[in-house]
């Protein structure tokens, strides 16, 4: 080493000058002079010679390291902040010309097909109006420009130092672009491959390249290489992303369809706007799987293809792609063969054939169609469209099994709206979902989507005695909230209208194969009427008992007395009055029981009826003679309102019967007396009497149950008028068996009239 100190190192002075671009030619120039030489330049030397020139340099070297260190500390910040592509290739581009100093930089994407480049994102220092419009703006074919092949291969920098000399160039493209001098760099991603380019350009005279250059364009390149991937990385994550989001869209689409044409249409049209096509549709495979029939598409190109029947052995491709199970690409008119004239009549270029299976059995094919172009399908873009025929396939196989579900649950739910029974049906929350029309007529009402809290009040429910019913104890309540199952448990119903039923229920959890609560079923019906039978029962046996039991009493009172009489020594006379009551007791409960029998009859049907032509006129006139007997504070009187006989076809003894029971009625229920009168007349084949007391009348309410058995008047009931409440219903049935009507036809405070009207007969079959 020399001892000088003025400069250190002169060899460094030959590594610091070629690193700082002293051209190669002045380089060469200094070595052939010697100047370079440790042994042949002294420091005196090298101070005369090179020393300026070289501190010079250094200096500007420094500078310029220290800038690019600030510019790559800025670039990696802002980068690393980023996940866009664009914005990350501008910043580094950017960064780029300022720190190698180029007119211009560019980053261009490798396509996918390797065929071409694309721009990215471009800078042009001297020009930035026009940069972006034509050097950058446009797609280069790699094949055009051998640089851009060879760094596809080699992505280490290469430098074309003069555009019109160097053998990686093409002079007369670069020169329209006013392309002087490059350096490009390959950018590599995670697999290796060059996945995008940047080349830093000097435009109008050659630039001579230094080292530094170069070393500064492969930084930027690094830094663009790592940024961008990260981006793209990013990018892809995002697409797959959207398409996760896709394939989520779609499978709620088809799960929630009901509609096969209408899942179709979605799944179609996501498939097509995804693999960015222009066009798409569906086909179904037939029962047998040998034909394939258009069910969707996306637009309507010529002729709709859907219900088109396109049979596999005429479409060899769609037979291949089924028999490969994955997509297949048809790239071109000339490659689809028999399919020819589909793809000229649809004008394509080209079309992905898209097999839908669903376990491995065939259900159809789904074509995304290229008008223009053949699609570069990636191994993540072939994993998507799986995906989505997927999906597809189980739509379809799930609205078919719905269409047969359906067609099973509409005979069901048809069964169900017309039973005989009301049937309530809940979802697992208790949200009831079902009312038969059964229910919804003993509600009044059949408000669905009503919350288990909500039952008793939008459903109007009781208990027995009246009080709400509690919603969370109702049965259905405790059937979907606990599992339970309750039988016939019963509650009353208070319907909009006022009127008020009593239901009885059973309620039962509805649970799934896997044992998961699916909700509730209350299965309910009207028991009014029995409960309503039921106490009348009861009312009645106490009625009943308390007849039979009143004569009874007098009977045993006489009897005794009858007794004693006779011990006494009294008067066959005195004993007779007490048995003639006994008789007359007795005849009472006989004709009680009678009318009990005959009630009985009734319902059986059992009732006999002997037909005989009678004059009405004497029947009548008799009936009143009988019961004037029965009463002194009452005068029955009769008014025949004709001279001659009306003859009637009927039975002499029921007709007695309902004479004797409307007459008995009318001096029961006028407990003041008064006149009972009765006017017979005859007009147009009819017999018509009318029957008129001076009683009590009958109270409005409940008059429409008259003539039903049993029914007796909320005047007459629990009081002192004794009778069973079966003599109108009786005698109305009586007549109505004489082809006659017994109606009531006044009663108020001023008494009551009833109307018994009997078809005549011709003069001469009365009987003597
Ligand atoms: P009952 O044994 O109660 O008399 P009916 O069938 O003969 O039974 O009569 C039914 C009801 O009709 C009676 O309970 C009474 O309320 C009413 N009713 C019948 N006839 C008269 C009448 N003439 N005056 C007032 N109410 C009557």
């Amino acid at each position: 080493m020399d001892s000088t100190d003025q400069l250190p190192d002169l060899l460094s002075i030959r590594q610091t000058a070629a690193l700082l671009g002293v051209h190669p030619e002045t380089l060469r120039r200094w070595d052939a002079q010697g100047k370079l030489s440790a042994r042949r330049v002294g420091p005196r030397g090298a101070r005369r010679y090179a020393k300026r020139d070289v501190l010079r340099l250094a200096q500007r070297q420094e500078d310029r390291v220290r800038d690019a260190q600030r510019v790559v500390v800025e670039v990696a910040r802002a980068i690393s902040s980023s996940l866009d592509l664009h914005a990350v290739a501008r910043t580094v581009v950017d960064a780029a010309v300022r720190v190698v100093g180029s007119d211009r930089c560019a980053i261009y994407l490798v396509s996918a097909d390797r065929q071409m480049v694309e721009p990215l994102w471009g800078t042009d220092v001297k020009d930035p109006a026009s940069a972006q419009s034509l050097f950058f703006a446009n797609p280069i074919p790699v094949d055009a420009l051998p640089l851009l092949s060879h760094t596809l291969r080699h992505p280490e920098p290469v430098v074309v130092d003069d555009t019109e000399t160097h053998p990686l160039s093409n002079p007369e493209l670069f020169r329209f672009f006013d392309t002087r001098t490059v350096i490009n760099v390959g950018l590599r991603g995670t697999d290796g491959e060059v996945f995008a380019m940047m080349p830093f350009v000097w435009t109008g005279k050659p630039h001579t390249v230094r080292e530094d250059d170069v070393f500064f364009a492969h930084s930027l390149a690094a830094l663009a290489e790592v940024a961008l991937s990260n981006a793209r990385l990013f990018a892809q994550i995002e697409q797959e992303r959207t398409r996760a989001t896709i394939i989520n869209d779609v499978v709620r689409d088809v799960n929630g369809g009901r509609d096969l044409g209408d899942t179709l249409g979605r799944a179609i049209s996501s498939l097509v706007t995804q693999l960015d096509a222009d066009d798409g549709s569906i086909f179904l495979a037939d029962e047998q799987g040998t034909a394939m029939i258009g069910a969707a598409e996306t637009r309507v190109i010529g002729q709709s293809r859907v219900g088109v029947v396109l049979p596999l052995a005429a479409a060899p491709n769609i037979a291949r792609a089924l028999a490969l199970g994955e997509p297949l690409l048809v790239p071109t008119a000339e490659a689809a063969g028999d399919e020819r004239a589909w793809f000229d009549s649809l004008q394509l270029q080209s079309s992905l054939y898209v097999p839908l299976l669903s376990q491995g059995r065939l259900v159809g094919i789904a074509f995304a169609n290229y008008f223009k172009r053949t699609p570069q399908l990636l191994s993540n873009d072939k994993r998507f469209v799986a995906a989505l025929a997927d999906q597809c396939s189980l739509a379809i196989e799930r609205v078919r099994l719905l269409d047969a579900v359906s067609a099973r649950a509409a005979e069901l739910e048809a069964v169900i709206a017309q039973m005989g029974e009301g049937v309530i049906i809940t979802d697992r929350e208790g949200r009831i979902v079902l009312v038969n029309d059964y229910a919804a007529q003993l509600h009044g009402t059949a408000v669905l989507e009503v919350a288990p809290e909500q039952y008793s009040a939008e459903y109007n429910l009781l208990r027995l005695d009246g009080t709400p019913y509690p919603p969370l104890e109702l049965p259905l309540s405790g059937a979907v909230l606990k599992g339970e199952s309750i039988r016939n448990a019963e509650w009353r119903i208070r319907r909009a209208d006022g009127s008020e039923v009593i239901a009885s229920g059973s309620a039962t959890p509805i649970t799934g194969a896997d044992g998961t609560r699916l909700g509730a079923v209350l299965v309910v019906r009207d028991v009014t009427a029995r409960r309503k039978l039921e106490a009348e029962k009861d009312q009645f046996l106490s009625v009943v008992s308390h007849e039979l039991k009143t004569p009874l009493t007098t009977i045993k009172g006489q009897t005794e007395l009858a007794k004693r009489r006779i011990t006494r020594g009294l008067s066959p006379a005195e004993v007779l009055s007490s048995l003639d009551s006994v008789a007359k007791q007795v005849r009472r409960m006989e004709a009680l029981i009678g009318d009990l029998l005959d009630i009985r009859r009734l319902e059986t049907g059992s009732l006999p009826i002997d037909l005989a032509p009678h004059d009405l006129r004497v029947i009548v006139g008799e009936a009143c003679e009988r019961s004037q007997a029965m009463t002194d504070r009452h005068a029955v009187e009769l008014r025949v309102q004709t001279d001659r006989p009306i003859v009637v076809n009927l039975d002499r003894h029921r007709i007695d019967q309902v004479l004797d029971n409307i007459l008995s009625n009318a001096i029961k229920y006028s407990p003041d007396g008064g006149t009972i009168l009765l006017e017979l007349s005859a007009r147009d084949g009819e017999a018509l009497l009318r029957v008129h007391d001076q009683g009590i009348g009958i109270p409005e309410q409940g008059r429409e149950h008259l003539f039903e058995r049993f029914y007796r008047g909320a005047n007459v009931r629990a009081s002192e008028y004794g009778g069973l409440g079966i003599g109108l219903a009786l005698s109305r049935e009586i007549v109505v068996r004489h082809a006659g009507r017994l109606e009531l036809e006044t009663t108020g405070p001023e008494g009551t009239t009833f109307r018994l009207s009997l078809p005549v007969v011709s003069q001469s079959a009365v009987s003597a």
